[in-house]
């Protein structure tokens, strides 16, 4: 079956008739397909559609068991076409091919089951302290989610959304980027394959003002569940709150990746550059600010440089490659703007800077790392999502947490050090929904992921998803027959 369909509607592809998206291979620029866009008329239809799957029950009236079956036979279909998935993941992003098949594909595969698990153990409440009553809370699936999901790991975080929405036994639609959608209908066609049933999970493609909006609005869709950028989340979690729609919001970062001179020097080494430099600059949680304390500053500095000038950059296919290129060539275009403001604020670039001279064709860049003492400087304060490393140098750990802490974000901080009672402090200062302490990029999906300010508003997560993906419903029931006041007996 091929993947350029505009809609994945009851379990049958559809094409629209909508202008076509062109999908461009990063590495190379090729057109890899013209998508149609998928206008209202689709949206309505896959909405329709995710609605008739939810009401017959033909998903959430299975029994528990029956829907770990599935969720876990999922996760085998996914494993089983990793090779093929990490292709067109890498195709269609530029990602490296060993990054796409051992962090996004086998994520994918892993949400399904980690959902598969969870709803094994889920529980309601009772409260029994009432002497003639007994109240019982249990939760029940919400209905039709919306999902709409970014480009920079459409796959994996594609699969977190669905996984989450369906384990709890809701049906779905969901809406990949324009720009990177091919993995994402691979991965709807997958789960078909595994035998779910149609109109379960349902998938439409195109803009975000077009597609994205329709679905957001649609009334036959109960929830919302957005990852992408802080602008794009405001705009729909307003949409979603005229309509009394919950909404959970996965948003941008500015993380900061503090390093204390206590710390496991090359461990910080590495991990700055891992921080920043994985999955081609660009995620969310990048350690994009590298606050160095003065006294290591010099040595950091040296040693981290002579890393990134051997960083292997290369065509994402390469076995070795460590940093492809960039998404697209507006968003090179854009982080490049960034090197030229940095340099018009007098910042000193200690590298990179510039597009990769080195390529004829794709978006690469130099990874590129910059110095400043001004935390309020503009590559400090925006996100700029991609291989952009900004150092900014402190003294003591109450310049560290007030540096880590001025700016608008807060999805994670990094800190590394060996001295217990900074690490602890450290945990209790920042301002971010996640702090990793000599770690880089440990996602427990157990745990809640989530952004403080305006890296984001709920989170994913086991009982996150739970709450968001479920509703509670409160039963109370006598105990025993009850000496009710009689009415109209008088
Ligand atoms: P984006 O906000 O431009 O787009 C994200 C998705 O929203 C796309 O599918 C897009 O088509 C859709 N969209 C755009 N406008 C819309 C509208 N008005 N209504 C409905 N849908 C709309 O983000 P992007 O450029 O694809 O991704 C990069 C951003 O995502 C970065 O800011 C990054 O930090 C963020 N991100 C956050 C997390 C997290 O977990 N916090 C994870 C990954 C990426």
């Amino acid at each position: 079956m091929s993947i350029d369909f505009s809609a994945f509607i009851a379990g049958q592809p559809v094409t629209g008739n909508g202008p076509a998206q062109p999908v461009i291979n990063p590495a190379t620029e090729e057109t890899l397909a013209a998508i149609p866009e998928a206008g209202v008329d689709l949206v309505d239809r896959a909405a329709q559609a995710a609605r008739i799957a939810f009401e017959d029950g033909r998903w959430h009236g299975k029994s528990v068991e029956e829907r770990q079956a599935m969720l876990r036979r999922i996760a085998d279909v996914i494993d089983a076409a990793s090779d093929e998935l990490s292709a067109i993941e890498t195709a269609n992003t530029g990602i490296p091919l060993s990054q796409a098949k051992a962090r996004h594909i086998a994520r994918a595969g892993h949400n399904f089951r980690f959902f598969a698990d969870y709803i094994g153990q889920a529980a309601g409440r009772i409260y029994d302290q009432a002497p003639d009553h007994m109240t019982l809370v249990r939760r029940q699936p919400v209905g039709v989610a919306g999902l709409i999901a970014p480009w920079n790991a459409p796959v994996a975080l594609g699969a977190m959304k669905i996984a989450g929405a369906i384990a709890f036994g809701n049906s779905c639609i969901i809406k990949p980027s324009e720009q990177a959608p091919l993995g994402v209908h691979k991965l709807v066609e997958l789960i078909h394959r595994a035998g779910l049933p149609e109109g379960v999970v349902n998938l439409v493609s195109g803009r975000g003002a077009v597609t994205g909006d329709a679905l957001v609005r649609h009334p036959e869709v109960d929830l919302v569940s957005f990852t992408g950028g802080t602008t794009t989340g405001r705009a729909i979690m307003s949409a979603a709150g005229q309509m009394l729609k919950p909404s959970t919001m996965e948003l941008g970062g500015k993380s900061a990746n503090i390093i204390f001179d206590s710390a496991d020097f090359d461990q910080a080494v590495d991990g700055a550059l891992l921080g920043i430099f994985t999955n081609n600059g660009q995620q969310c949680l990048a350690g994009s600010r590298i606050l160095v304390q003065r006294s290591i500053a010099d040595r950091f500095i040296t040693a981290f440089l002579e890393r990134v000038a051997r960083l292997r950059i290369g065509s994402p296919l390469d076995a070795g490659t460590e940093l492809g290129p960039v998404a697209s060539s507006a968003h090179r275009d854009r982080i490049l703007s960034y090197a030229d403001t940095a340099r018009r604020e007098g910042m000193q670039i200690l590298a990179g800077g510039r597009a990769h001279s080195g390529f004829d064709k794709g978006f690469y860049l130099e990874p590129t790392v910059a110095l400043t003492d001004d935390p309020g400087a503009t590559v400090c304060r925006e996100e700029i999502f991609g291989p952009f490393a900004t150092i900014l140098l402190f003294d003591t750990p109450d310049d560290a947490f007030r540096i880590a802490n001025a700016t608008r974000f807060g999805l994670v901080s990094y800190v590394w050090t060996q001295d217990i009672y900074l690490a602890l402090r450290a945990q209790e200062e920042l301002q971010s929904g996640v702090v990793w302490i000599n770690t880089p990029m440990m996602r427990e999906l157990r745990a809640p992921f989530g952004g403080w300010k305006e890296s984001g508003v709920g989170a994913e997560g086991g009982l996150d998803c739970e709450a968001f993906y479920t509703r509670q419903k409160t039963i109370t029931l006598a105990r025993h027959p009850l000496a009710l006041r009689r009415m109209g007996t008088a």
